[in-house]
């Protein structure tokens, strides 16, 4: 582990309980992690994992039930007033759904300024119209774009102009949620390229939340898998490429389709079995037992914790072995 200085964000025993009926959703349930300035954590699981429920936890957009988020040390969710105003200029989000996150009444100008007036960053109109300008042409758009409404974009287009709105108040940090899921595949490469030089240019950290591992590979530093609400995997994006360990993991990259037509046909294809389980009140032991082919009687009632194996490689199963 880095010292301590090193994290720019360490998350410790983070849970995030919403009530359901008359049970409970444990959307986030004993999460820890760190991530580095500079860098980008991945975070892959598929839906009801927990991964945009921890994304927005860490921003304090929802109350945490327990556990602690610290950014440069001081905790998120205890910070407010000023202190707390500063936090939501430094930590950003991009949204998933460029569609649904950018008002259709409002021009692209005011979307991108709204967050420069918010904090006071520029005074003047003439200033504020420039740093628009400026962004929109960063993102790969014309700066003429400003006057236009967002119902008259594609939805690439779209995400770069979520893209110039997260970084119009100097983020160092922003939770890229799902940003490509909804992008036509052809569309989604040029999203994470354009992230990946925003990243080297501003010296951005990402934690970068996807649903499945063929996108987050090319832009992550470290991965965490999340499996209902818990942290099952967390290493070195080559690491968890060449060697995963929990068989989770191992299920996720062997549905990653490999371009090349005889390779995919002669792949061994990792079939998890059963259904995801709820998370209301999910399974005893290991939460990936009723799917899991190595599943044994502890794993039915005893809960895998996160292990160290070799260097920064941890993994929460009974079975994983050096
Ligand atoms: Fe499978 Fe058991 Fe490992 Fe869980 S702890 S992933 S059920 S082998």
């Amino acid at each position: 582990m880095p010292e301590r200085n090193e994290y720019l964000l360490e998350v410790k025993g983070l849970k995030k309980y919403f009530k359901a009926g008359k049970g409970t959703l444990k959307a986030v349930d004993d999460v820890s992690f760190y991530i580095r300035p500079g860098e980008t954590l991945g975070v892959v699981g598929e839906s009801g994992c927990g991964k945009t429920t921890c994304g927005r936890t860490v921003l304090g957009l929802y109350d945490s039930t327990d556990g602690q988020v610290l950014y440069r040390g001081e905790d998120v969710h205890q910070m407010k007033g000023k202190e707390r105003q500063n936090f939501t200029k430094h930590a950003q989000i991009i949204f998933q759904d460029p569609y649904a996150s950018l008002d259709p009444k409002m021009k692209v100008y005011n979307i991108i300024a709204e967050g420069i007036r918010a904090h006071g960053l520029l005074k003047s109109e003439k200033e504020i119209r420039e740093r628009v300008e400026e962004l929109l042409v960063t993102v790969g758009l014309d700066k003429q774009y400003a006057e236009r409404f967002v119902h008259e974009f594609s939805g690439g287009q779209r995400q770069r102009i979520g893209i110039a709105r997260a970084l119009a108040v100097e983020p160092e940090f922003i939770v890229c949620d799902e940003p490509i899921s909804a992008l036509d595949v052809s569309i989604q490469a040029q999203i994470v390229n354009l992230l990946g030089r925003l990243q080297k240019e501003k010296g951005l950290t990402y934690m970068f939340i996807a649903h499945d591992l063929s996108m987050v590979k090319y832009i992550s530093d470290r991965v965490m898998v999340m499996y209902l609400g818990k942290v099952v995997e967390i290493t070195a994006s080559d690491q968890l490429y060449e060697n995963p360990m929990h068989p989770y993991t191992k299920a996720l990259l062997s549905a990653i389709p490999i371009p090349d037509p005889k390779m995919e046909e002669g792949k061994e294809r990792i079939k998890m079995g059963g259904d995801i389980p709820s998370p209301v009140d999910p399974p005893e032991g290991c939460r990936f037992h009723n799917r899991c082919k190595y599943a044994t009687e502890k794993c039915r009632t005893e809960e895998p914790k996160l292990r160290l194996f070799g260097k920064d490689h941890y993994v929460a199963c009974h079975m994983a072995k050096e």
